[in-house]
């Protein structure tokens, strides 16, 4: 089964093709399929702008479409992340000037996280499909490990002592929100088709 990812984002494609290698589903890029978006976030939640994505790819293709829309939550910054994580610190800023942004802002207060993940399915069923998923951790004192990508160096997740980006690829998509959201999908894909 082929599956177009509508992102531009080459880690989070990579990370689709990791994920679901195992279960004979072939991810295809936008580039692949010689498509040309550039995505506006305007929703308010993660499934809204995850539903805007797949949305406009689908003006593009009848394929089945995979969007995701994900982001970090910082239970002590309720005004900041979220939905609007890839704008915060400014959209072009580097990631490690971002990381070191986030370790300042939160010296003194409560470190507790988690990263969100909501995909939406297009042109496979009738109505879109939705599956959900966390990874709840922390935030470290310094960022660590050279693997993933955005905030992976800085994310400790619950039960771990290292961060997502000191871990494998393999490692990181079993507990990730995006590897967990995943699992959901492939679990309702089993089940139906
Ligand atoms: P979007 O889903 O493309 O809107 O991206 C949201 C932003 O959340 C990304 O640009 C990253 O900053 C962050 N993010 C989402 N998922 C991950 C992840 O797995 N690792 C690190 N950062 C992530």
């Amino acid at each position: 089964m082929d599956i177009v990812v509508a992102s531009n984002n080459k880690h989070k494609i990579e990370e689709y093709r990791s994920i679901f290698k195992e279960f004979g589903i072939n991810v295809l890029s936008l580039k692949d399929e010689n498509i040309s978006i550039d995505f506006e976030e305007t929703g308010t939640t993660f499934e809204s702008n995850s539903l805007l994505k797949a949305k406009e790819c689908a003006k593009y293709t009848s394929k089945a479409i995979l969007a995701d829309d994900s982001g970090l939550i910082v239970d002590s910054l309720p005004d900041i992340l979220g939905v609007y994580t890839a704008r915060t610190f400014g959209e072009d800023t580097p990631y490690p000037i971002k990381r070191q942004k986030l370790i300042d802002l939160l010296e003194g207060k409560d470190r507790t996280a988690k990263f969100v993940c909501c995909i939406t399915i297009l042109n496979l069923t009738s109505e879109p499909l939705v599956f959900l998923g966390e990874s709840r951790g922390s935030i470290s004192l310094k960022s660590s490990g050279d693997h993933g990508f955005g905030y992976d160096p800085v994310f400790i997740p619950v039960g771990y002592n290292q961060t997502f980006a000191d871990l494998s690829e393999e490692e990181k998509n079993k507990i990730s929100h995006r590897g967990l959201a995943s699992e959901k999908m492939i679990r309702y894909l089993k089940e139906h088709f």
